[in-house]
């Protein structure tokens, strides 16, 4: 037979291994998954039937269905302060998945490198390599809460690096970027000739800090290409609504790719998500301020743990803690907590090597969980 293609590779992730492992235990506290723990809100339920009873059961434009994209336009331009032309430099995708993946494949040749941060979002290498890129990660470190600096992309620069792919707020790590490190990054691009591919899914889940689109600063529009989705945001995870923005010359060449993937996001998610979009200032509140309530649980919790810290992170709902005073590797360390007390939480290699010595955990979950599972995991380190 035939060889398949480098694309089947890929490797495992290594928070589907913890799943894998946690499978068939009893009474376990997973701290593991990254979504919202929330239901949709109604009103964007009523918006999404109400669609279906009106029928919109049919293929819509490859860009997805211009109310969406207008609401899109007037919500970048009122929190990014960016303005996208809905007719042709936004589209909506499935899921921000489908805009990362669409987003290398407009703009990777074969070989092009990509900067991702390490730790990363661990898809970010699929992403790339299934488009034919090269992944290249550049070492973020705690001291610097995880940020990007110029010294360090400067020096990974190669006459092969096509773009640098920015996740702000962060997974795993919690990192925001502020304004000036979004200088710093931008300067590098524009040094370079560089698109940046801006991913900005936990945007509206900010505690510290202000929040900057790396579109808005001078220059940057025409080389960025936004991506948000509605996953986080309004608890939309299975809707799959996502969405790219971008100058023209990138945006009007990706409706013939979406034609031959999904075609187009399905019709009356998309009208949900329109309700979502105009009208969800409230339920956005209302979730973050939960959210606030258990960031602020979780870091009381690692305060009274001997040999396990983290500094507070800023923004999305994930924290990177480090164990590296316990002795343990964080894949030994996940394992064994999970054996030992039943919680699952990410090791921070899943992420990128400079993830060893860390664990994520994701507290999309309720405080009483929270306090649960931290107990455990204290009595986890005080064995050790
Ligand atoms: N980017 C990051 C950093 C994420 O964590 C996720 C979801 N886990 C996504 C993009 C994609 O989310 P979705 O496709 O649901 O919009």
């Amino acid at each position: 037979m035939k060889k398949l293609s480098d694309a089947t590779l890929l490797p495992q992730s290594g928070i589907r291994r913890m799943f894998d492992l946690a499978k068939n235990k009893e009474n376990t506290i997973s701290f593991v998954l990254g979504e919202p723990d929330f239901d949709t809100p109604k009103n964007v339920i009523k918006a999404a039937q109400k669609a279906l009873e009106e029928g919109q059961t049919h293929y819509t434009d490859n860009s997805g269905i211009l109310p969406l994209r207008q609401a899109i336009a007037r919500e970048t331009k009122k929190y990014d302060h960016v303005a996208y032309n809905p007719e042709n430099e936004i589209l909506v995708c499935t899921g921000g998945m489908e805009a990362l993946y669409l987003s290398m494949a407009t703009l990777l040749d074969p070989g092009d490198e990509v900067l991702i941060s390490d730790p990363c979002y661990a898809n970010y290498y699929g992403q790339i390599s299934m488009n034919h890129g090269v992944p290249v990660p550049v070492p973020v470190y705690e001291e610097n809460g995880f940020n990007f600096t110029y010294e360090g992309l400067s020096k990974a620069v190669t006459d092969k690096t096509k773009a640098i792919l920015l996740n702000s707020p962060c997974n795993p790590t919690g990192a925001v970027a502020g304004r000036e490190v979004m200088e710093d990054i931008a300067r590098v691009a524009l040094e370079h000739d560089l698109y940046v591919v801006y991913d900005a899914v936990y945007k509206h889940l900010l505690y510290e800090g202000e929040y900057v689109n790396i579109a808005s600063l001078d220059g940057m529009k025409n080389r960025t290409i936004y991506i948000d989705s509605c996953s986080k945001t309004y608890a939309m995870t299975g809707w799959r609504i996502g969405y790219l923005a971008g100058p023209r010359e990138i945006v009007s060449l990706m409706p013939k790719l979406q034609e031959n993937v999904p075609s187009c996001v399905t019709t009356f998610a998309q009208y949900g998500a329109v309700e979502a979009i105009s009208n969800g200032q409230e339920s956005i509140k209302q979730m973050h301020d939960q959210y606030a309530e258990r960031r602020k649980a979780l870091l009381e919790c690692i305060e009274n743990i001997e040999k396990i810290s983290c500094r507070p992170p800023k923004g999305a709902f994930y924290a990177f803690i480090n164990i590296k005073k316990t002795g343990l590797g964080s894949e030994e360390f996940a394992e064994r907590l999970l054996n030992q007390q039943g919680v699952v939480v990410a090791p921070g290699s899943a992420f990128g090597e400079q993830g060893e010595g860390y664990i994520r955990i994701s507290y999309a979950t309720s405080v009483e969980t929270i306090r649960k599972g931290m107990a455990r995991i204290q009595k986890f380190v005080e064995s050790l």
